[in-house]
């Protein structure tokens, strides 16, 4: 791996580093992990980069927090990082033998090569399971998505979600895994992040082509990523994803707030009810001051889950 591409996992804020593998960092300390903590031992320093324990002596950069919190090898903690970070972007499979390769998406993303993946999507048994048995979702809404399913070399199920651009053309692919528990926990140790980051770096928002459906003062929804986007379109509502708030270029935002003026178009968001929710719900409403809050139940921590709560009550 070349040391350009290190750098840029080691300069990842370490601080997120520790939230995507679930420490919640509040004021620069968190919870020790390495030890039973009960005081926020853990500081980060976001000067230099990195973590120390004033207890148990445990310090490092984001590197190595991955490595030891998930005890993996270098290799794979740089890969694990990568992943969860947008920042390599090639499957193993793309990578081929050589070395791993910083893709600057935005220029190699080519779109004709995959755009035939998506013109007749296959569904694997996996993947309806997962779609149609446990999401409970609309076939109508898979088949407007266009989503696919594949498997890779070791035999681990993949669906191929397509990013499109408002006037249907393809501008970047995301992968979830499919797989079960027992697949997963194959893969080292089941760290594999559920989600890949979109390929192509122009995703920011997910589902455009749905805007073009939108009448005068119609509800929009917006949800935190594909799952719950299809949720939201299968509850019958129109819907987009913005995964993050900071990930919206201007062009994004200008287009939603054109939305607003010229459609008068009402926006709507049920935030995952947790802190990261909250705060997205926060940040877009900076962008589209009408955005009007939905509070899910207590025992629903996103809409996906109210949604297969209340098919399965048929109250929807
Ligand atoms: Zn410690």
């Amino acid at each position: 791996m070349d040391k350009q591409e290190l750098q840029k996992l080691r300069d990842l804020p370490i601080e997120g580093v520790a939230e995507r593998l679930g420490l919640h960092v509040s004021r620069h300390k968190c919870l020790c992990p390495f030890h039973d903590d009960h005081h926020a031992s853990l500081s980060f320093s976001v000067r230099t980069n990195r973590y120390r324990c004033f207890v148990c002596g445990a310090s490092g950069g984001s590197i190595d927090l991955v490595m030891h919190l998930l005890k993996k090898d270098f290799l794979d903690a740089c890969r694990w990082l990568a992943d969860a970070n947008n920042v390599l972007i090639l499957s193993e499979e793309q990578r081929g033998n050589s070395q791993l390769s910083t893709l600057n998406s935005q220029l190699t993303f080519d779109p004709t090569r995959y755009a035939r993946f998506f013109e007749h999507p296959f569904l694997s048994e996996p993947a309806r399971h997962f779609l149609f048995d446990e999401r409970k979702l609309d076939e109508r809404v898979i088949r407007w998505c266009r989503l696919t399913s594949w498997g890779d070399r070791k035999g681990v199920d993949w669906l191929q979600i397509p990013y499109y651009d408002r006037e249907g053309h393809l501008i970047g692919i995301q992968n979830r895994l499919l797989s079960d528990a027992t697949a997963r926990s194959n893969l080292s140790k089941g760290a594999l992040p559920r989600f890949r980051f979109p390929y192509g770096a122009q995703c920011s928002i997910y589902n455009l082509p749905v805007l073009n459906r939108l009448q005068q003062g119609e509800a929009l929804y917006i949800t935190e990523g594909c799952s719950d986007c299809w949720a939201m379109l299968s509850a019958g509502h129109k819907a987009i994803a913005i995964p993050s708030a900071t990930l919206l270029k201007p062009a994004d935002k200008a287009l939603l707030s054109t939305l607003n003026s010229e459609l008068s178009t009402a926006f709507h968001m049920y935030p995952d009810r947790d802190e990261p929710g909250e705060r997205l719900f926060l940040q877009l409403q900076k962008v589209l001051p009408n955005l009007e809050h939905h509070q899910l139940p207590p025992d629903c921590k996103d809409f996906s889950e109210y949604y297969v709560l209340t098919k399965s009550e048929k109250v929807l």
